[in-house]
């Protein structure tokens, strides 16, 4: 729980000096538009012309100080592709996160008529189940190495889970901030680590909004906020392990759940990464992005060929992709078009049935994001956007069991029957009679 006698002195107006300057470091903070370099800082947007920064990497160093070959005798979780990723010095964080499953489709692959279909399937990703475990690693990493104390973040629920469950590990106090209407699951899933938890009476632009104030008033590492650069380097971790787990192949299509629009935006510059290191051979992937309609600013830009996203106010139930101002709209939209792929997005309704489809076929119970996913690919695949034959790998984020509110409807529990044989029988007629009657 967050000592509340460090938030009076940890209360200031500037950051103090930073701990951990290295020297060596082969990555900095470069401005995403005028590509001035900043350094290594809790600091997400240029000074000189307010564009977000993003992490920037020597990469003929880096070259010549891992090779592929040297990933073989390596744990399977993300800090296999540690010199890729923002650590200070040589240090490699013990605890496992990520190294999740790709599994081959074989059921819902024929049922939508296609042949070369993988879920990553980031819904058991560790140790709190969505992929947001990879990139709050990363930017914990950074937190240690500025300084800080305290770790927080604003949150559509699963970054609060993962935050909570990292910071009680590794020893940082938590405060995070999310929109007071998110699921139970996810409150509570944020709660039993002992993090301090701020409900705010607003959606999530509101509270991100006031996390910008947060960050600039308090020396904390606001994960998202002032570590975003870091933050969102884990999510390569994600592109890095699809290609890996295809062979060292990349795909031809990846289908991503877009929030903030950042994840899909991360898995370009892990298959970006690979080809330029020479461990994959270059190819032309598309990025297909997903979101509900009741939240879909960056669908939306793309199927109705903006420059610039509408901001939108969020009305679904896949609350995780609830931002109705994403942060790396543009570049997804960017991305999107430049990979000749496409964004689409699907009602409620359609949300709760490809979940069921996903677990009916597959075996994988994901959150209504991975309903958003699964679904918008059927319809792409319906569309003729993904073909028959490529390779199409599918994003499945989060697990079905932080958002069971969303589907409890469609699954009324049957009366219980007493425990003997006759009671039983009765039963098994009274369905056979119940199904006669419904033909
Ligand atoms: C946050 C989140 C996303 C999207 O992440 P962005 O990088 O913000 O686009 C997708 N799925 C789940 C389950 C998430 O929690
Ligand atoms: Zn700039």
């Amino acid at each position: 729980m967050l000592r509340l006698v460090r938030l009076g002195s940890q209360r200031s107006s500037r950051y103090g000096a930073m701990k951990g300057e290295a020297m060596s470091d082969l990555y900095e903070l470069r401005c995403r538009e005028c590509g001035k370099t900043w350094g290594n800082s809790p600091k997400s947007f240029c000074e000189d012309c307010f564009s977000p920064l993003e992490v920037s990497y020597d990469y003929d160093s880096l070259g010549k100080k891992v090779r592929r070959e040297d990933l073989a005798g390596r744990t399977f979780n993300m800090w296999r592709y540690r010199e890729l990723l923002p650590l200070a010095g040589d240090v490699t964080p013990a605890s496992a996160v990520g190294g999740t499953p790709l599994v081959a489709s074989r059921k819902l692959a024929s049922h939508w008529g296609i042949s070369n279909l993988y879920f990553k399937n980031d819904a058991v990703c560790f140790p709190s189940l969505s992929f947001k475990d990879r990139v709050v690693a990363t930017a914990l990493v950074a937190a240690r190495r500025f300084g800080f104390e305290t770790v927080g973040c604003s949150s559509t629920g699963n970054l609060a889970n993962a935050v909570a469950a990292q910071a009680a590990q590794q020893g940082f106090d938590a405060c995070v901030f999310i929109p007071a209407d998110l699921e139970p699951a996810k409150v509570l899933n944020t709660a039993v680590y002992g993090a301090r938890i701020v409900r705010i009476n607003g959606n999530y632009d509101h509270v991100n909004r006031l996390c910008a104030q947060i960050a600039d008033r308090f020396k904390w590492g606001l994960v998202n906020v002032n570590l975003r650069p870091y933050y969102s380097e884990g999510s390569k971790t994600h592109g890095y392990e699809i290609a890996e787990q295809l062979g060292w192949r990349l795909p031809d299509n990846v289908v991503v759940p877009m929030a903030g629009g950042s994840l899909i935006t991360k898995i370009a510059k892990a298959f970006k990464e690979l080809t330029t290191l020479g461990w994959v051979e270059a190819k032309p992937v598309k990025f297909f992005g997903a979101q509900a309609t009741g939240c879909s600013p960056i669908s939306d830009g793309v199927k109705r060929n903006l420059a610039r996203f509408e901001p939108q106010k969020p009305n679904t139930i896949a609350r995780s992709l609830a931002i109705g101002n994403p942060a790396d709209g543009p570049f997804a939209i960017k991305l999107i078009r430049e990979s000749g792929g496409w964004a689409e997005d699907i009602s409620d309704p359609e949300i709760v049935a490809a979940i069921k489809l996903l677990a009916e076929t597959e075996g994988i119970f994901t959150e209504t994001a991975g309903g958003v996913t699964a679904g918008v690919t059927q319809k792409l695949i319906s569309q003729g956007r993904i073909g028959a034959a490529e390779t199409t790998v599918v994003c499945i984020t989060g697990n079905g069991l932080k958002t069971t509110d969303a589907i409890a409807a469609e699954f009324p529990l049957a009366e219980a029957i007493a425990p003997r044989l006759d009671a039983f029988e009765a039963y098994l007629d009274n369905q056979f009679a119940a199904a006669a009657a419904a033909k």
